[in-house]
């Protein structure tokens, strides 16, 4: 590793840039060996920078080969500029251009790429026959030189040429301004953006593509025309993502007031692709497994968020492109809001209680985990070294979480108000976090000041909470302390200012009047408040509470932090059946299901044989029976959220809780508990699942998505009890499942049961769902994921066949993600077995990506860079193999960057 690969940039030197682009016109050339791009760009001083007479102009770029260069016409010799790895630098403009580059002067500029062999997937590259790009954050100086900066913003015209019968649709952003064929049976066409943009939003793309069509008639009447291009086989994958989208649009027009601005909107569909989607001006471009959906291959959840999804990345249309970011230290200002625009969207086509059950989920195990490694940054970041690191979940989830906390402080018409303003005031702007928040406090009158710490200060904060009640005067006392550990570079931590939602319960479970001691008495006191927790230490008084009340703490997950609370058992079990608030009644049902595996962990540890709380036992069996009773009757429960409540929390959160992650404990206390359950209530599972079976054709609306999670949930208690009947019954769900959430549960099942009877099972439906799928490359990742995340000795090996399996190829993400990363995130037992080989197999892989994606490289490195957490052998066996990696003299700067932080780690 090269010093300058491994400078860092910060925050704190940001300049505003010496020069804009006014205008973009790109040629390509696209050719199977070497592709042409010849760029013209108007470019002057920036005359908002005072006494700004800068004559050098450094442009960005790499891995090109430059052929001509020109300013107004005149031709740049070698001697006249420099040839960086990363960069162009012309010495003196004005000694080219034909008047003050104030006043403006054109660069012409062409350059050869090679994107055949572009194995990053940034910049332009191929993804099986098709030419496309991925331009954020910083891919668009591979394809030509530039200024690649968000702060550059530019009206683009693209022209595109072509072979006609290889790449029949050639498309750019924009609107399609002219085309035509050209000798050598070669055609083209040219597109024209009119919004300016900055070049991480330039998208291009070539291939031989069908498309599916509908419009959208917009809230002031405009008539846009929807594309989603996809290659001829997946054309009958595509109208769950047309249905979606439209639901996008009509859903952000009437929640935050925003009308889609072009005449078009297009999506295309790749392969290739190192994230889910991207939100190109008017030319989305989506990992094929976040828009492709049918019944017949895809699960339900994939349904859900192939709907997420196409959500975000049409909401960025507004949060993202016109307004966007100034510099990326502001990534935030787009991905958190837009994460929650589509969380809310989500919230509102389905079940709001359970989705924001699966968002606290995984925030508080993924994003938790993330706030507390070598990796921990804030929601702004000060510093990076390489910025595709930084796309993260504190970025994306928490970042998402402090926007919520806004609405929560401001409540939703100030809110919607100080959105409005937002995207008034800076409506073309790139802008940072700060506007944000000043937008949100003019058009509220609320004060952030302290809020905005949740912007800078890193890790995961901790609410210490006590109680008081005093019976002769009437008042209960909440006690809040809080606290937040260090991160790197941040040691010390002020208060932060957190929202904490609450209510009092009597004991018939009703909401208490909340009056503060000095409040006034109300006799319309509300039963539900958002405290300000503002201080290190800080005490709430409520005045005329007649008996000791239990308190209904932090509801909705108000704030993202780690509460403390002594809660008693019996007052979890009060909480989960009496709260009225959905999420608070899912919570305390985890929060009893984590004590009572600790408790089960704790008599192992201590080799004594483990005995299980009845309650919890006794409380399953209650949930159970109004599950039965309710769908033999009204079917009016949220049967999402009773799959929700019966399913145990998961073995990484209950390693996230952990100090010390006893990684085999951890799973056998869990599966002791869970295979307790299934024999305790075997009867009742399987009464509900009868229930829950359906002769109706699929369809993937809110309520059938809910039936079928609670079956499969009780399918898998019910093959936990090892009975024979019961795995012929999962196998026959297998091969008899009309759709693929059926038949991906059921083999999932299979494929984990210890049991002896299931190994033929397992077999043979592995075998034959290959056989069926093998030509739906999508299917085919979940066929090695299944078997990736097996906890039964000798997974690895199968793994490592699998690589090897002519299915397999490391060079797409998909499919590197679905075998290797699903084994070492998802498969806890094997992946950190004693003998280290998990590790090295993962370091293995990162060496390999290194060369290949670097992207990709670092994300999967994930795993290793936890090591903190684990007992001495673990973390001595994980360090020698993050050593390796550093040792490798190629070493790519995303994952150098990784590898060191977490190495410098205490
Ligand atoms: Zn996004």
């Amino acid at each position: 590793m090269r010093d300058a690969q491994a400078r860092t940039i910060f925050l704190k030197d940001y300049q505003a840039p010496a020069f804009l682009i006014e205008k973009t016109e790109l040629h390509f050339d696209l050719d199977e060996t070497r592709t042409r791009v010849t760029s013209r760009l108007v470019l002057r001083r920036n005359p908002d920078l005072a006494g700004n007479v800068e004559d050098t102009l450094q442009l960005d770029g790499q891995d090109m080969v430059l052929e001509s260069l020109r300013i107004d016409g005149n031709e740049l010799s070698s001697n006249d500029y420099v040839v960086a790895d990363e960069s162009l630098t012309i010495n003196s403009v004005s000694a080219f251009a034909s008047q003050s580059p104030d006043a403006g002067f054109v660069l012409e500029c062409v350059t050869v790429i090679k994107p055949q062999e572009n194995t990053s997937l940034e910049g332009l590259y191929k993804s099986r026959t098709m030419f496309c790009t991925q331009c954020e954050a910083e891919g668009f100086r591979k394809i030509t030189y530039y200024l690649d900066r968000p702060d550059v913003m530019s009206v683009f015209t693209t022209t595109i040429v072509a072979d006609k019968d290889k790449y029949p649709v050639l498309l750019s952003n924009g609107n399609d301004i002219a085309h035509g064929d050209l000798d050598g049976g070669r055609h083209w066409v040219t597109w024209e953006d009119p919004f300016r943009k900055p070049c991480y939003l330039f998208a291009l793309v070539a291939g031989d593509l069908k498309h599916i069509e509908d419009t959208f008639t917009t809230c002031s009447q405009r008539d846009i025309t929807l594309r989603i291009f996809v290659e001829e086989k997946d054309l009958d994958k595509c109208d769950h993502a047309m249905d979606s989208l439209k639901h996008a649009m009509r859903w952000d027009e009437e929640v935050y007031g925003r009308e889609y601005d072009l005449d078009i909107f297009m999506i295309v569909a790749v392969d290739d692709f190192n994230m889910g989607a991207m939100e190109n001006k008017g030319l989305n471009i989506f990992n094929t497994s976040c828009v492709l959906a049918n019944p017949a291959t895809t699960t339900d959840l994939a349904f859900q968020r192939v709907e997420a999804v196409v959500a975000h990345e049409y909401f960025h249309n507004w949060s993202g492109n016109r307004v966007t970011c100034r510099d990326w230290f502001q990534l935030s200002l787009k991905e958190g809001f837009t994460v929650f625009r589509d969380a809310e969207f989500s919230a509102d086509m389905g079940s709001r209680s359970v989705k924001r059950v699966e968002n606290v989920s995984f925030l508080r195990t993924a994003q938790f985990a993330e706030d507390a490694g070598p990796m921990a940054h804030p929601v702004r970041p000060d510093s990076y070294m390489e910025i595709s690191n930084f796309y993260t979940l504190t970025i994306y989830e928490k970042g998402a979480e402090v926007v919520r906390m806004i609405r929560e402080l401001l409540g939703p018409e100030k809110f919607r108000a100080g959105s409005d303003l937002y995207f008034d005031r800076h409506d073309g702007q790139a802008v940072t976090t700060e506007d944000f928040v000043l937008a949100m406090e003019a058009a509220s009158g609320v004060d952030l000041g302290q809020f905005r710490r949740w912007y800078t200060q890193a890790g995961t904060p901790q609410l210490k909470i006590s109680d008081n009640y005093d019976a002769s005067a009437q008042t209960y006392e909440l006690l809040v302390r809080q606290s937040c550990p260090p991160t790197p570079e941040q040691s010390h931590k002020d208060a932060f200012h957190i929202p904490l939602r609450m209510s009092l319960l009597n004991a018939d479970g009703d909401e208490l009047p909340l009056v503060l001691s000095g409040e006034p008495a109300a006799s319309d006191a509300p039963t539900e408040r958002v405290l300000d927790v503002t201080s290190d230490v800080q005490s709430f008084v409520f005045k005329g509470v007649k008996s000791r009340p239990v308190p209904s703490l932090l509801r909705g997950f108000s704030a993202p932090v780690k509460l403390q609370f002594d809660y008693s058992r019996d007052d979890l079990l009060f909480i989960m059946t009496r709260d009225s608030d959905g999420f608070n009644r899912w919570s305390a049902a985890q929060d009893l299901a984590v004590a009572v595996i600790q408790e089960i962990l704790q008599q192992h540890q201590r080799g004594q044989s483990p005995g299980i709380d009845k309650r919890l036992l006794d409380a399953v069996g209650d949930i159970l029976r109004s599950a039965v009773a309710d769908a033999r009757g009204s079917g009016e429960l949220d049967q999402a959220m009773l799959a929700q409540l019966l399913s145990l929390p998961s073995e990484a959160y209950l390693s996230e809780l952990s100090n010390e992650i006893d990684v085999d404990g951890i799973h056998w206390a869990r599966e002791t508990l869970a295979d307790a359950l299934a024999v305790e209530h075997a009867e009742n599972f399987a009464d509900l699942y009868k229930l829950c079976q359906s002769d109706a054709p699929y369809s993937a609306d809110a309520a059938s998505i809910a039936r079928r999670t609670l079956k499969n949930c009780c399918l898998a208690y019910l093959v936990r009890t090892q009975e024979p009947r019961w795995l012929e019954i999962c196998y026959r769900q297998f091969n008899e499942a009309g759709n693929m959430t059926d038949a991906d549960a059921a083999l999932r099942l299979l494929v984990n049961s210890p049991a002896e009877a299931a190994q033929p099972l397992r077999t043979q439906a592995l075998n034959d769902f290959y056989e069926r799928w093998q030509h739906e490359s999508l299917v085919v990742n979940q066929w090695f994921s299944v078997q990736a995340i097996a906890s039964r000795p000798g997974t690895l090996a199968q793994v490592k066949l699998l690589m090897n399996h002519k299915a397999f190829d490391i060079r797409n993400p998909n499919k590197a993600r679905a075998l290797i990363s699903a084994f070492c995130n998802m498969n806890a037992v094997n992946f950190h077995a004693l003998s280290g080989e998990g590790y090295t197999f993962l370091a293995d892989q990162v060496i390999t990506l290194n060369r290949l994606n670097p992207q990709i490289a670092a994300r999967l490195l994930t795993p290793l860079t936890r090591w903190q957490k684990y007992n001495q052998q673990r973390q001595h066996l994980m360090k020698a193999e993050l050593e390796r990696i550093q040792a490798d003299p190629e070493l790519s700067r995303d994952v150098y960057e990784v590898v060191s932080k977490s190495l410098k780690a205490n």
